[in-house]
């Protein structure tokens, strides 16, 4: 069987989730987990239905496909709004901004995804329409250039970035709520596994879906990315039933380990205790030796490491910890390493 294993947990948005739409919750009772961040938005969304306001500008925050923009559109349908979807990248001009917030009417959402990517003077822009609801735009050029001001209708702006630090603070304090996403606990990601498991009407036993969880590195997305690579392996090997054994060999075809970390998580640490005795190593030099984008390791790599305690973040850099080179069956040893890593999928 041919499976490419290039970026099998990265937890970006990849062209092989096309069909996830299919496995998004529709409602807040849907949702699994993160159970105080959806106590606190109901308890805002049924307040601000009750004054019938607008609900305050919301940003979410946190590692890709744990939730955010499926949260968003949650949120809509809970406010029986509309939403508008956009990202920062998109927005390269006022112009681009004028047509979406033109267009928008009174109590919907305009969902903007990866918002620290916005243009800066974009970004400027929507701080009036965040604290006012008024557009300031210059028409024209040269000395017949007029300044205007556009009403806008009272919308609800959810933003979603990886990480609240890359925001300038003028935005982040324009936001009136603020939600930390977080990785999944195991068992969160078994119900998961398990919902969509019955959307997509594959066969998968508890101690299946507890093995396919624990690989899943926290995160819904990776782990319905593992679900449905591992159906092919289970429809070729065990007649579609994921169990406990079609699991693990499915992951270890994967070259996915016992702890979810995949080639590119263990070629950081390899390549940092190899070449560097383990660290303080700052996040340019990693991108370097391991042929990584910056991006790619500060919003994918980095966090599920630190959250597994095998790499910590220093004011000098980045070290591996003694759990790395334990999971990794390495020793330290006089400036350098022994051993191999053997085992480290069962
Ligand atoms: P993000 O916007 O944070 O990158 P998404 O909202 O796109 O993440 O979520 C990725 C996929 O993971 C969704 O399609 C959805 O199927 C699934 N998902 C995310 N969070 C949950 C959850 N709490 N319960 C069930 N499925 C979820």
């Amino acid at each position: 069987m041919d499976i490419d294993n290039k970026d099998i947990t990265n937890s970006n948005f990849l062209n092989e989730d096309i069909n996830e739409f299919s496995l998004r919750p529709t409602l807040l009772k849907e949702f699994i987990g993160q159970t105080k961040l959806k106590e606190n938005l109901n308890i805002f969304i049924q307040a601000t239905k009750k004054r019938k306001e607008p609900l305050d500008h919301i940003l979410f925050y946190g590692p890709p496909g744990l939730g955010k923009t499926t949260l968003s559109n949650i949120i809509a349908k809970e406010m029986d709004a509309s939403i508008k979807s956009t990202t920062g990248p998109v927005l390269e001009r006022i112009g681009d901004l004028a047509a979406i917030l033109t267009d928008l009417s009174e109590g919907d959402i305009l969902f903007i995804d990866e918002i620290h990517r916005m243009n800066h003077v974009v970004e400027e822009t929507l701080y009036s329409v965040m604290e006012d609801f008024k557009l300031d735009i210059i028409i024209g050029q040269g000395p017949s250039a007029k300044n205007i001001k556009l009403d806008i209708e009272k919308f609800t702006l959810i933003g979603a970035t990886t990480r609240a630090g890359l925001l300038t603070s003028p935005l982040r304090d324009r936001f009136g709520i603020m939600n930390h996403l977080d990785f999944y606990d195991v068992k969160d990601i078994v119900i998961i596994i398990k919902r969509s498991a019955s959307i997509l009407n594959i066969e998968v036993t508890d101690d299946g879906a507890f093995e396919i969880a624990s690989r899943s590195r926290g995160t819904p997305r990776i782990a319905n990315r593992l679900l449905k690579r591992i159906r092919d392996f289970a429809d070729v090997r065990n007649e579609g039933i994921i169990d406990k054994e079609i699991a693990i060999k499915g992951a270890e075809m994967m070259e996915i380990d016992n702890l979810g970390l995949d080639k590119v998580d263990r070629q950081i640490l390899f390549a940092m205790i190899e070449n560097y005795n383990g660290g303080p190593i700052g996040i340019e030099t990693l991108a370097i030796i391991t042929n990584e984008e910056t991006d790619t390791i500060t919003d994918v790599c980095e966090p599920f490491l630190i959250k597994e305690g095998l790499l910590i973040r220093t004011s000098r850099g980045r070290v591996v910890t003694d759990k790395a080179y334990k999971h990794l069956n390495l020793k330290k040893k006089n400036n350098s390493f022994v051993g191999g890593d053997d085992d480290l999928f069962k």
